[in-house]
């Protein structure tokens, strides 16, 4: 929880429909705080990252408009083990504490944390409310993976392999989402969720006005 607005994390492995659900949301005035994105922009040229990327791992690292290398960063991940340590040294907290900020400026009746490998990482569950986990069979997501970028069905196995389990995932979920179906069963599903979550939000905030009287 953070200085008293109702914060919900929503991850799910890759392919589940974090997108899709937090679109949703979005469209019903809830205030949308993506991870990804907040990790785009601080290694964006200009970004709040790059001096410490490029001190870090040198000039190569950059490119001509000072953005970061991707592909430099993705090979010097594979090929050095610490590098990935490194990085994500650098970016955690500079994700952080730009999440807190985008949070606390929200203005809608409360606030999704988009985290995709929230189970995975630590340092966010001490701001959120609630954790909304959009559990999806594996072989949809990969498929739905598949249909959306072209990678082999072994490459998503890949990178599934990498993440939590959906046991795991699960078993820290406050909320659930089950998307094995089509978008309308989903989009059914998500409205349920925002009712139940504009209803504690506004008990949060009332809660905090009789603290207050
Ligand atoms: P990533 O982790 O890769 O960012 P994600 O969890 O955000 O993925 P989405 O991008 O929302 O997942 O969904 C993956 C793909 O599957 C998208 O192309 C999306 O349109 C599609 N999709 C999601 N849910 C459904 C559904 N219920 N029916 C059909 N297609 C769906």
């Amino acid at each position: 929880m953070m200085g008293g607005r109702f914060v919900v994390g929503l991850t799910g492995g890759i392919g589940s429909g974090k997108s899709a659900v937090s679109d949703l949301l979005s469209a019903k005035g809830v205030d949308v705080v993506d991870t990804d994105r907040i990790a785009h922009g601080l290694t964006a040229a200009q970004g709040a990252a790059m001096p410490a990327i490029r001190q870090a791992f040198g000039d190569a690292a950059c490119r001509p408009d000072g953005s970061m290398d991707r592909d430099f960063i993705r090979q010097k991940v594979f090929s050095e083990p610490d590098a990935l340590k490194m990085l994500e040294a650098i970016l955690h907290p500079l994700i952080r504490q730009q999440a807190m900020t985008q949070l606390q400026a929200g203005t809608g009746p409360y606030a999704l944390l988009v985290v995709p490998l929230l189970v995975e990482k630590q340092g966010w569950t001490d701001m959120l409310s609630a954790i909304l986990v959009v559990d999806c069979p594996e072989d949809l997501q990969v498929s739905r993976v598949q249909q959306r970028s072209g990678l082999e069905a072994g490459q998503v196995a890949a990178i599934m392999a990498k993440q939590a389990s959906r046991r795991h995932r699960l078993a820290a979920a406050t909320h659930v989402i089950v998307n094995d179906a089509d978008l309308a069963a989903l989009k059914a599903q998500v409205m349920g969720m925002h009712e139940q979550f504009l209803q504690a939000a506004r008990a949060l905030s009332s809660g905090g006005r009789d603290e207050i009287q």
